[in-house]
């Protein structure tokens, strides 16, 4: 896949989740041409950077890029909300180490420290839901649940059981939920991004429509936020108390008018 000139000197990030915002499934292509069509125009004109901020691995999200027929590759890509990827002239993925070193250090570190701690959480979620458990090689604790509605009622019951690690902390997305370190997230993860390029957060767009995208939905990391229609209520209910946009197009739609909004001409 090829990927675009580089910019000289960007000027702005644009920040997209991925499922649910640019990506349809039920739609073909997934992500509609005009997208690509703007987004080439508004990062020659605004040099803007952009890239997908995503809770799938840079696997899943490389499977997606040619399901959707990417017809060129974003600027970076973060996956499992906080490793940043950036790709090189031949298009293959390459880490920014030293901010995912950092980050896969200090959660390894807190996961040992709270090995007791996510064990009780584990037993409680096992013993009164029919939640999956995972626990493997690079996703050391999360949790598949059969339903959304089991979902709230998780969230509800680990919310305080977590509280004595305040370190610890989780990104849901749906029934899917992910342990993680409370200072790595999409929003710093974002923000990690724009320091590359000595840019802040005032010069960052980001759009989302779950809940693992309200770190970034927010002026600490992004000063030009919106989501789509079909986001969740409480993606609404922030972006709409900032100031946002909430648009009224759903998915990708949405993601066109927010990027007609906010660069405009
Ligand atoms: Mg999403």
């Amino acid at each position: 896949m090829r990927t675009l000139p580089a910019l000289t000197k960007p000027a702005s990030i644009l920040s997209f989740d991925f499922d649910g915002t640019l990506h349809d499934p039920a739609s073909s292509p997934p992500v509609p041409p005009e997208f690509f069509e703007l987004i080439q125009r508004i990062r020659e004109t605004h040099q803007a950077s952009w890239g997908i901020n995503t809770g799938r691995s840079m696997v899943h999200m490389i499977e997606g890029f040619l399901e959707s027929r990417f017809p060129f590759l974003p600027d970076w890509v973060v996956a499992r909300e906080r490793e940043i990827y950036i790709p090189n002239k031949f298009g293959r993925w390459v880490a920014h180490a030293p901010w995912n070193k950092q980050c896969e250090k200090e959660i390894l570190r807190l996961f040992k420290r709270a090995k007791k701690l996510l064990a009780r959480i584990r037993h409680d979620i096992e013993e009164h839901t029919g939640a999956q458990w995972i626990d493997m090689e690079g996703e050391p604790a999360g949790i598949i649940s059969r339903t959304v509605e089991e979902m709230e009622w998780i969230v509800s019951r680990i919310a305080p059981l977590a509280g004595e690690e305040p370190h610890l902390s989780w990104q849901r997305n749906s029934i899917y939920l992910r342990f993680g370190h409370r200072d790595f997230h999409k929003g710093s993860s974002l923000s990690e991004v724009a320091r590359l390029h000595q840019l802040t957060a005032a010069n960052c767009f980001a759009i989302g429509d779950s809940h693992n995208d309200l770190n970034m939905l927010d002026a600490a990391h992004a000063g030009m936020i919106a989501c789509p229609a079909n986001s969740v209520s409480e993606i609404h209910a922030k972006v709409s108390a900032s100031g946002g946009l909430v648009t009224q197009g759903i998915q990708a739609h949405g993601a066109i008018e927010a990027l007609k909004h906010y660069f405009p001409g």
